[in-house]
């Protein structure tokens, strides 16, 4: 089987991590600040983060931006769960903007309309989080301009997107939001295992963040709200969590940011010849927008069900017959039962479900061959009976 995405991991990667675990820090050493240093130097922001997983990461930023109990965070249907679930854990409400038919991202037209309604009403939201799907940027800059004229913050969901750029300023810069999330996840564009990072250029942002990732506690007499009690002291001075990342985590993450760029340059290598290899089929390839530079985690197509005698689900399953094992992302959270549950209709964002009813992720992976594409082409085109 041919899998949709797949990890590298060289002997670098593995020297890396068995010197840690040969040294004297397995958690809380050297290697988690050098790791954050790395993506900070390498994204141009101010301050990073590393926790255990993205969604670690989307928790501690909506806590960290205020969010809570009334308050309501907004993202996309089409995204992982957890861009949506990282509200409910604050107490907030979440709510949903449909994407862009053409980008399959957030749509700033109709988050201008959803916020004109809102504000009608009194509902602005506190929390935005746009996801760059597939790596595409969002249209950051409309975003932040709705930002400032409405009020709330933005946490850009970059889990698909390190090493890609906007407007020609890495992802994860800050310049249109106030923190963007990574994820190191196997399948994403570099792992550290499970793991991830919210980055930030504001010091306060950062300082809540450091503090919520461990228990709410600080050694820093200047965080202190009393003078500590002698040399063993320390202070719970908010309600945090253990979402600390191993030093083992990190050091793989140091080794595998020495082939960021490598990865996303291959990957769009693959993506290139994908749209060139796919042109003739009855399929709608990527659209990209120039302001972008993606970081191509996922090569999502569309069939065109209009042009083609199988269905979508006879196509997909023709595929994983041919030993390709393509995936769907995503099906839209608010169709998923425990949102639906919290009252959410499934035609309430049509282009989402029209995507879900359409789309196919293929194979993209850095380590991905040339035959091995031309595999999943072939594949494709029997399974489209054309
Ligand atoms: C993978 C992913 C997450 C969650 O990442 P974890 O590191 O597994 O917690 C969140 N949002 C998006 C868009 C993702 O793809």
């Amino acid at each position: 089987m041919i899998p949709y995405g797949r990890q590298d991991i060289t002997q670098a990667d593995i020297d890396a991590v068995v010197a840690v675990l040969q040294s004297d820090f397995l958690t809380q050493g050297p290697q988690v600040p050098e790791f954050e240093k790395r993506v900070a130097h390498h994204v141009g922001a101010n301050h990073a983060i590393a926790v255990n997983s993205a969604t670690s990461a989307l928790h501690i930023a909506c806590l960290a931006l205020g969010l809570g109990p009334g308050d309501y965070l907004w993202t996309t249907p089409i995204t992982f769960v957890a861009s949506a679930n990282c509200g409910l854990y604050c107490g907030a409400q979440v709510d949903f903007v449909d994407i862009d038919p053409k980008t399959y991202t957030l749509c700033p037209l109709a988050l201008a309309r959803k916020l004109e309604l809102a504000e009608r009403e009194g509902r602005l939201p506190k929390v935005l989080v746009p996801v760059h799907m597939c790596g595409q940027p969002c249209d950051m800059q409309a975003i932040h301009e709705l930002a400032l004229r409405y009020g709330f913050k933005v946490i850009e969901d970059a889990s698909h997107a390190i090493g890609g750029k906007y407007n020609n300023h890495p992802i994860g810069s800050g310049r249109y939001s106030d923190i963007t999330v990574f994820s190191f996840h196997p399948v994403k564009i570099i792992t550290t295992a499970e793991g991830g990072m919210a980055l930030t250029n504001d010091a306060d942002l950062a300082a809540r963040m450091s503090l919520l990732r461990s228990h709410g506690i600080t050694r820093d007499p200047q965080a202190m709200t009393h003078a500590a009690d002698g040399p063993w002291y320390y202070q719970q001075v908010d309600l945090g969590f253990n979402y600390r990342m191993t030093e083992l985590q990190a050091a793989l993450g140091v080794s595998q940011m020495n082939r960021l760029d490598d990865y996303v340059a291959r990957r769009h290598e693959l993506a290139v010849r994908y749209d060139q290899l796919l042109a003739d089929l009855p399929v709608k390839t990527p659209w990209q927008h120039a302001d972008g530079y993606s970081g191509w985690h996922l090569y999502v197509i569309r069939l065109q069900l209009d042009k083609i005698a199988p269905s979508h689900r006879q196509v997909f399953d023709s595929l994983r017959e041919q030993g390709i094992g393509v995936n769907l992302h995503y099906i839209p959270v608010h169709t998923q039962p425990y949102y639906a549950r919290l009252g959410f209709q499934p035609e309430a964002y049509p282009e989402s479900q029209r995507f879900y009813a359409e789309a196919i992720s293929l194979p993209l992976f850095h380590t991905m061959t040339e035959a091995q594409q031309d595999q999943v082409v072939v594949a494709l085109a029997r399974a489209l009976k054309v």
